[in-house]
C-alpha cells in the first residue's frame, strides 16, 4: 500500500528517459547524415537550401547556402538542447555569403568577433519583436568575416531582407578550437528591446513556421527539403 505513490513516479522516469533517448536518436541520425555530407559536400549539393529561398511561401529568406544539418532541439548532452538551426555550406572559411533573413535593424555589440543580431517586427504575431542571431562569422583564431559596414558598436542599422552581414566561419569562441565551418542562427526572444540570452533553448523560438522548413529537432529525422 505505502508503494502505491511509487508506480506514477516510476512510470513518468521511464516515460522521461524514453523522450530522452529519442531525442538522441534523432540527433545521431543527423550526426551520421552531417558525416556524409562534409565527407562530400559536392556530391551532396543537392541538400543544401540556396540562401534568399522563400522555402513554401515562408515570411524569412533563408540566410546562407548550406545545408541544414543541426536543428533546434538537438541534444548532445543531458541538459543542454541546441537552441538555432547550424547551416554548412561545405567551403572553407570566408567563402559563402551571410545574408539578412527579414527587414529589421542590425545590432554587433562591441564584444561580439563573430556574430551580428537583427530585431524584427514578428511576421507571426503581430505587435511583437524577434531576433535573427548569427554567429560562428570568423576564422579559428576570431578574426571576423563580418562586412566592414557593421563594425563592433553598431546598434540599430536598418538592413533590408537579403542584405550581405558576412560568412560562413569556424570560430568557437575559443581561438585556436575551430568548429566545423557553418553559420549557427537562432531567433531570439525580445525582452524590452534586447535580445534574450541566446544560450538558453527557452528564450529562443521554433524556427520551423518562419522559414517554412522543419527545423524542430524534437520531433523530425527527415531531411528539410526547400520547394
Ligand atoms: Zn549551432
Amino acid at each position: 500500500m505505502r508503494l502505491r505513490w511509487f508506480y506514477p513516479l516510476g512510470l513518468m522516469a521511464l516515460g522521461l528517459l524514453g523522450l530522452r533517448t529519442y531525442q538522441w536518436l534523432l540527433t545521431g541520425v543527423r550526426v551520421l547524415r552531417l558525416r556524409r555530407f562534409l565527407n562530400a559536400p559536392m556530391r551532396y549539393a543537392h541538400w543544401r537550401i540556396q540562401a534568399g529561398s522563400q522555402c513554401h511561401g515562408a515570411p524569412f529568406h533563408w540566410p546562407t547556402t548550406g545545408y541544414p544539418g543541426f536543428l533546434r532541439h538537438d541534444a548532445w548532452a543531458l541538459f543542454h538542447w541546441h537552441t538555432g538551426v547550424d547551416i554548412f555550406s561545405g567551403r572553407p572559411p570566408g567563402e559563402e555569403p551571410v545574408y539578412a533573413v527579414y527587414p529589421g535593424w542590425l545590432y554587433r555589440f562591441p564584444h561580439w568577433r563573430a556574430t551580428v543580431a537583427i530585431r524584427h517586427e514578428d511576421p507571426l504575431r503581430p505587435g511583437r519583436f524577434l531576433w535573427s542571431y548569427y554567429t560562428h562569422m570568423a576564422d579559428a583564431q576570431g578574426r571576423s568575416f563580418i562586412v566592414e559596414a557593421f563594425p563592433p558598436g553598431t546598434q540599430g542599422v536598418w538592413v533590408e531582407a537579403g542584405t550581405l552581414l558576412g560568412y560562413q566561419g569556424n570560430y568557437s569562441g575559443t581561438p585556436g578550437r575551430p568548429v566545423g565551418v557553418h553559420l549557427h542562427l537562432s531567433l531570439v526572444r525580445d525582452v524590452h528591446g534586447r535580445p534574450a540570452n541566446e544560450a538558453r533553448i527557452w528564450n529562443t523560438l521554433d524556427p520551423s513556421p518562419y522559414f517554412g522548413l522543419p527545423l524542430n529537432g524534437w520531433v523530425t529525422w527527415r531531411r528539410p527539403i526547400c520547394r
